[in-house]
């Protein structure tokens, strides 16, 4: 078929976007779906598609046009990016900010070695929100660049309290200060503080005897998660957070106030209201996976992010058509 081949490595949140985004993807087709668990053990949401164990992986290389990464950044990118860049074209979300340069050089070498495209770190945060602060400095050099996150459900902070003695279960949403994007907004170039800009609230479920007290004073303090913020403890009951807190909100703003002229105050924001942060940063990498293939057709090689990317080689539509429809 003409249709772009399109497989996914690893099936959690991510994988399953994936594999909802291919369903509004004419051009593309999801051929395969490779795991480290158990095939067997997996149902798709789509019939038809085949699970592989990742050990086979590489019986696929001539089957498969891009390889979609959908592991954690933390322990299974640095691992599965370098190896799988070296035998596919691949796109992943590696969204550990202080270790992209050296994230790029490994995958960069595998995917030179294998003459294979490799983009890396796409989705919105790194992804959409990178691009959009480059613009902002690009554009206005005179000028200050704010990004502010939320509300939205943070994987990390709440990883942070159910380690906490005590907690049975618990959700932290981060929260963006109204006032601190209003004084942005403005044009008033603010300097803010962590806790200006963002507070956090934390929905928690306590063992049976725990102590409300200890445990609220343990989130409080906790340094570099909790201690330099504004944050609400509130305890609520299992049910309630598997009723209410179940869902994966996001999103937040990238806002550059600059001036221009002699006193021109200009401003440029870029938001995100998401009702699932992983059904999004998939369809994020649903379309990088088309530029990739476009790339890999090009003859190019190595590693790329969001701003190697011309915008044009996301798109379904010709350079033509997008000339004419969208410029
Ligand atoms: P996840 O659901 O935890 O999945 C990660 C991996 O864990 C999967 O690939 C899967 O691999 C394995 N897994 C999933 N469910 C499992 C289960 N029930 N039991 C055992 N293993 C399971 O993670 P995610 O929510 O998809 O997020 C992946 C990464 O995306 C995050 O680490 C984050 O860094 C990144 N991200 C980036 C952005 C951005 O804007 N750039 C936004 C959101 C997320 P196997 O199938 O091989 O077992």
């Amino acid at each position: 078929s003409s249709k772009i081949r399109i497989a996914i490595a690893g099936y959690g949140n991510l994988g399953r976007g994936v594999e909802s985004a291919l369903a509004c993807t004419p051009d593309m087709e999801l051929v395969a779906v490779f795991t480290r668990r158990d095939p067997a053990g997996l149902v798709l949401q789509s019939g038809g598609v085949p699970v592989h164990a990742m050990a086979r992986i590489e019986d696929f290389v001539d089957a498969v046009d891009v390889l979609i990464l959908c592991g954690g950044s933390k322990t299974d990118l640095p691992e599965q990016g370098p190896a799988l860049a070296a035998l596919f074209n691949t796109v992943d979300s590696f969204d550990t900010h202080a270790k992209v340069p050296e994230y790029f050089a490994a995958v960069d070498a595998a995917a030179r070695g294998g003459k294979r495209v490799a983009v890396i770190s796409v989705g919105w945060d790194p992804g959409l929100f990178s691009i959009n602060r480059l613009y902002g400095e690009a554009v206005l050099p005179d000028g200050a660049s704010y990004t502010f996150w939320g509300k939205g459900l943070s994987q990390g902070h709440s990883d942070a309290l159910r380690r906490v003695p005590g907690v049975q279960g618990a959700v932290q949403y981060t929260i963006p200060s109204q006032a601190a994007i209003e004084r942005v907004r403005s044009g008033s170039r603010p300097s803010l503080t962590t806790r200006e800009k963002h507070t956090r609230e934390c929905h928690v479920v306590l063992e049976a005897g725990a102590d409300p007290s200890a445990v609220e004073q343990a989130i409080l303090t906790m340094p570099d998660y909790f201690a330099d913020y504004d944050t609400k403890v509130n305890f609520i009951s299992a049910e309630a957070l598997r009723r209410d807190h179940a869902a994966m909100p996001h999103g937040g703003f990238v806002i550059r106030s600059g001036t221009t002229g002699v006193a021109s105050s200009q401003i440029m924001e870029f938001g995100l209201k998401l009702d699932s942060n992983p059904e999004f940063t998939s369809s994020v990498l649903v379309a990088y996976a088309r530029a990739a293939f476009r790339l890999g057709q090009q003859g190019e090689v190595g590693a790329r992010t969001v701003f190697d990317i011309a915008p044009g080689l996301l798109s379904p539509k010709s350079a033509a058509e997008l000339r004419k429809e969208l410029l």
